[in-house]
């Protein structure tokens, strides 16, 4: 497995592996590996001759106050694992070679950033989509492997590869959980032993929308309703947002009458976990 830090060096390399033939498969991460990104490495190294991994925390996705400072890091860890599964090259910029003095382009998708983490997290996926696009101009993958646990991003990349005319195909995986349905995310660590018990509360609202969707409740607002006093009867839970949308627009809507995307946010101390589930009618 190959490591390297320098943009220059990994596109020279990725457009050698082009020219000979071979198709990439890339995993754009920010690192602190769980089993959520190994599975997007195991269905990239199914997929493809070369698997390609970025791993780089984004300065410009995180807003001010927010965790960048803190964000887990175990840069030795990841490259064990990385290695373990079967990963050809992983790509570890520094903030300084991805954004170097005078750098000012930025890549924006308007609508489908305005609700859910966009309005909670401003700049967050403009943050997002310029590192993405920088990614892929680097690697030019063949197909670049998503999360459904972070459904807004995969949605807003997806514009982002058809407004722009991307070669490349967006490919989007389960959402993988830990034994008692909490999501696996990076930030779990950092949950004290309580907030850890709390935070099953995000799985629990998405079982409960999907239980009364199935037993024919069509309305968002009772829906939405009975998420939010579930999560305000748990103490160590702070609702950022709820939402019954459209999962293409993103927009909200009134009544359930199709495929449904239930998203939500919650804050634990200072530690902001997402989840989500695409409701279906029965
Ligand atoms: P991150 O390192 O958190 O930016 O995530 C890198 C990629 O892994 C993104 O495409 C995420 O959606 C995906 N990912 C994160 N957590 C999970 C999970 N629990 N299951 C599946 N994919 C995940």
């Amino acid at each position: 497995m190959r490591v390297i830090d320098e943009p220059p060096s990994v596109q020279r390399q990725c457009t050698s592996l082009r020219r000979e033939g071979k198709t990439i498969g890339l995993v754009p991460t920010m690192g602190a590996f769980h089993e959520g990104h190994l599975s997007l490495m195991r269905s990239a190294r199914a997929e493809n001759d070369v698997v390609v991994v970025t791993i780089f925390v984004n300065p410009i996705q995180f807003g001010r106050g927010e965790d960048f400072d803190s964000y887990p890091r175990d840069l030795q860890g990841d490259l064990a694992q990385a290695e373990r599964t079967g990963v050809d090259l992983v790509f570890t910029p520094s903030a300084e070679a991805i954004y170097p003095k005078g750098f000012q382009t930025y890549v924006d998708v308007i609508e489908l950033t305005e609700g859910l983490c966009g309005a909670s997290r401003p700049g967050h996926f403009r943050g997002v989509t310029t590192i993405v696009t920088k990614l892929f101009n680097l690697i030019r993958p063949h197909r670049a492997y998503f999360g459904q646990k972070d459904y807004q991003q995969s949605a807003v990349v997806r514009r982002l590869v058809d407004d722009l005319n991307l070669d490349l195909d967006i490919v989007l995986l389960p959402t993988v959980r830990e034994a008692d349905g909490l999501a696996m995310s990076s930030r779990n660590v950092r949950l004290t032993p309580p907030q850890r018990r709390a935070a099953c509360v995000l799985h629990a609202s998405l079982r409960l929308a999907e239980e009364r969707v199935s037993v024919g409740e069509r309305s968002a607002k009772a829906i939405l309703d009975e998420i939010r006093a579930m999560i305000e009867a748990e103490p160590l839970a702070r609702l950022d947002y709820v939402a019954l949308c459209d999962p293409e627009t993103l927009k909200p809507l009134d009544r359930i009458e199709g495929p449904t995307l239930l998203a939500l946010a919650v804050r634990f101390g200072g530690t902001r976990l997402i989840d989500n589930s695409l409701i279906r009618l029965p």
